[in-house]
């Protein structure tokens, strides 16, 4: 149906409805105004996440809130007024607004002005070549003038064909006149041209630092673009702070890309001092679109306290709410930083032998840490990827919980990714959720097959046999090291497939349902909004997507086609595929 047609169709539902109102005001009272919807979803797929009720035919919506879902007639009978508005879905699918399970949120507003340069099919960053032209086209569209710094980000070396790597030379020769700076997928570094190299300070003088990578130009001591790690660092201390002005533009242009991938709960997966702040800003402001689940990194809890006293916490004002605290115990696996019981085959990433990774804290440290938030009684967030990590975090607990191990406290262990089978049990006994990665069966198998071995890389977030221990857990995008795409997420948990097209794991597959549920009702439980969010169900906020197909319906390798047609948050669209914005 196009807009016309939908408009035709609507004004003669609402002329159909004057009518009817009229006939029942002459024969009985009309339905009293607190059952009558603001809207009111049919003609298509609406699937629930409910068990008790998997589908319905209509969803009636008032207020921001869910009035009623259930079959058609009754729906509209029950709740349709004269200013009702009947929203033909047209035979797409509707369903709960997807929830964040994890996601670097503060990132996105940075990135709504960036060149996306992820690999494809994410991204057009195919081969140097294919960089700089999306570089050009970006400079252009967005008139940057001369001297200004162009950003991207996303670029994956691992992803360039026969080894040719993007370099200093590669970027000058295109952008003589302005620095440019292109952010790792890892988030972990950089590549540069000469004038950014300047800009940040590296030159041929610049030492390498312990834990550091500044690649070389060969046969010289001159910085050749791509900068790692702690060398790093004064790229993450320079970064531009916004004006105020552009902290609202930019968050609303952050919280629009979510709102695209059809996502109304947001989570900032680790939130420093500044950043809660701007964020705070921000919200004042009125900028939010999306709700928005802020987590105090641990370095930062007590200023964090000073200026948001714990009272504060755990609710949302104008869509920001602090959700707990996040503390990490390791690194990242592909960096080869992650912390395990067993050496990596491939030894260190500064060449060392039987290395096993390090925790990002000693023990002690972690297990005071996790003893001052348990204190505090707000909710617990680690990042954890090697098993050794995971290990450590059960010593933390074992130290912290002694009085109860098996208390609920609100814990999820973000990653998780080489969770050990034998561990699967722990988390049930401990009440810890993992959120999941499937997305690195996609983009980073190869580089686990390598570091790990074949038997652990298969088994990397284990979903199956988590559900089936009776776990619930979510399934995250990291956003912005892997695109935030919901579908190609579940896809990713479905299909486990790499990006060579090998399985990997396949006994670790999920159902297209239970991968739904992971990114609402499980997210949502994660959040301790499941009051609220993540199913439809009469009472809960009608934060709403639309998607193109039904994720139930469709054979499980085209999962990942499936489009975002609208966004819905508290009964208001906030994205239509198609608008101009
Ligand atoms: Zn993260």
């Amino acid at each position: 149906m196009n807009r016309i047609e939908q408009v035709m169709r609507l004004a003669a539902v609402s002329f159909g409805a004057v009518l009817a109102t009229a006939c029942a005001t002459a024969t009985k009272p009309a339905p009293a105004a607190v059952d009558t919807a603001d809207t009111i979803y049919v003609g298509g797929e609406i699937v629930t996440m409910n068990d008790a009720r998997p589908e319905a035919e209509a969803l009636a919506v008032r207020d921001g809130k869910i009035l009623a879902v259930g079959a058609r007639a009754a729906t509209l009978q029950a709740h349709q007024g004269a200013d009702t508005r009947i929203v033909d879905l047209g035979g797409k699918t509707l369903l709960p607004g997807f929830i964040d399970g994890h996601s670097h949120y503060f990132n996105s507003l940075l990135v709504a002005n960036q060149c996306k340069l992820y690999a494809p099919p994410s991204g057009p960053a195919k081969d140097v070549d294919s960089i700089i032209a999306a570089l050009k086209k970006f400079a252009e569209e967005r008139k940057i003038p001369r001297a200004e710094l162009i950003v991207g980000y996303g670029y994956d070396d691992t992803a360039m064909p026969s080894g040719r790597l993007l370099n200093r030379d590669d970027l000058d020769k295109a952008f003589p006149d302005n620095p440019v700076r292109i952010d790792h997928v890892s988030m972990h570094g950089a590549v540069m041209n000469s004038l950014a190299l300047k800009k940040y300070g590296y030159s041929a003088e610049t030492s390498t630092p312990p834990g550091g990578v500044i690649v070389r130009k060969p046969g010289t001591n001159e910085p050749y673009g791509l900068v790692m790690e702690t060398a790093y660092l004064p790229v993450l201390n320079q970064s531009e702070p916004m004006t105020r002005a552009q902290e609202i533009e930019w968050t609303r242009a952050g919280q629009m890309l979510y709102a695209e991938a059809g996502i109304t709960t947001a989570y900032e997966g680790a939130t420093h001092l500044a950043q809660l702040e701007a964020m705070k800003r921000a919200t004042d402001a009125g900028a939010n679109i999306i709700d928005v689940v802020a987590l105090p990194f641990i370095t930062d809890l007590d200023k964090a306290l000073e200026a948001f006293p714990l009272s504060t916490w755990g609710t949302y004002d104008k869509r920001l709410k602090i959700g707990g605290v996040k503390i990490t115990i390791d690194g990242s696996p592909q960096g080869r930083t992650a912390f395990f019981t067993q050496p990596y085959l491939t030894g260190g990433p500064g060449g060392e032998k039987d290395w096993r990774g390090e925790l990002s804290f000693p023990q002690e440290m972690v297990n005071q840490m996790v003893a001052k938030v348990y204190g505090m009684g707000v909710p617990l967030y680690l990042h954890a990827n090697g098993d050794g990590g995971i290990d450590a975090f059960f010593k933390a607990h074992e130290f912290a919980a002694a009085d109860d191990l098996t208390r609920d406290r609100d814990v999820t262990m973000i990653h998780a990714q080489f969770t050990r089978k034998d561990q699967i049990p722990t988390y049930v006994k401990y009440r810890i959720r993992p959120s999941y990665y499937t997305l690195h069966t996609y983009y980073f198998a190869e580089a686990h097959i390598k570091n790990r071995g074949k038997e652990q890389a298969m088994y990397i977030s284990p979903m199956r046999d988590s559900i089936d221990a009776g776990l619930h857990p979510t399934n995250h995008t990291d956003f912005v090291v892997a695109p935030l795409d919901q579908m190609f997420m579940l896809w990713s948990a479905v299909n486990r497939i790499s990006r060579g097209g090998e399985e990997i794991g396949v006994e670790q597959r999920i159902t297209p349902l239970e991968g739904l549920k992971s990114m609402t009702l499980w997210g949502a439980e994660q959040h301790g909004e499941e009051a609220s969010k993540g199913s439809l169900a009469a009472g809960k906020l009608a934060d709403l997507v639309v998607l193109d197909r039904n994720p139930l319906k469709v054979n499980a390798a085209d999962i990942k086609d499936i489009r975002v047609v609208e966004t819905i948050k508290e009964g208001e669209t906030i994205y239509r595929s198609g608008d101009t914005r």
